[in-house]
């Protein structure tokens, strides 16, 4: 049987999952690194259907259809920017995990893919991130069974390596 977590190195446009999730920002309205990748993909209407959704707080998730990407939906959710840890990120951080679950889990989306939500221009340090992100998925996955898998959709070697050995140490 396949791991219910795992990590993997690529593009999450390319995945076909029932929901990817996109670290967005508080707009809604599109943006950089996996933000703009996501747009790009899933082409015009997604913009133009986030229009209508009000932006989205820091913590919180919103969901749209996935459009042209090969996932069936999309999470958006909202990282803290770090601030040097003093602003409660890492609780910001672990909220948005659970928000995207929770929502996942109550759409009947069962298998979900993560980006390495805020670690790229919002610069939350990658192996805190990591090592929260697995702790927040394996707990909620324990009293979520509709969630049947989560990915870590990583875009470097270096982020697969991380969550690899987070992973495999069990940690
Ligand atoms: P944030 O503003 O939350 O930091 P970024 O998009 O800048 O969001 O970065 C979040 C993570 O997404 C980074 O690890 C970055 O390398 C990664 N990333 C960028 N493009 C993609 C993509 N197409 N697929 C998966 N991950 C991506």
């Amino acid at each position: 049987m396949a791991a219910r977590i795992q990590a993997l190195q690529g593009d999450i446009t390319t995945l076909e999952v029932d929901a990817i999730v996109n670290a967005a920002n508080s707009s809604l309205l599109g943006g950089g690194g996996v933000d703009g990748a996501i747009h790009r993909a899933a082409g015009p209407e997604l913009l133009a259907q986030c229009r209508t959704l009000g932006g989205c707080e820091v913590g919180e998730a919103k969901l749209t259809p996935g459009y042209q990407l090969p996932a069936r939906a999309i999470i958006h959710t909202v990282g803290p920017v770090w601030s040097g840890g003093l602003e409660r990120e890492p609780e910001k951080l672990a909220q948005c995990y659970r928000a995207c679950l929770d929502l996942a889990a109550g759409e009947g989306l069962a298998r979900i893919a993560f980006p390495c939500i805020s670690t790229g221009v919002y610069g939350y340090p990658k192996r805190p991130a990591a090592t929260l992100a697995v702790g927040v998925v394996r707990d909620v996955l324990a009293q979520t069974p509709q969630i049947q898998q989560v990915l870590f959709c990583c875009y470097s070697a270096a982020d697969l390596a991380l969550y690899e050995e987070l992973l495999d140490s069990g940690a």
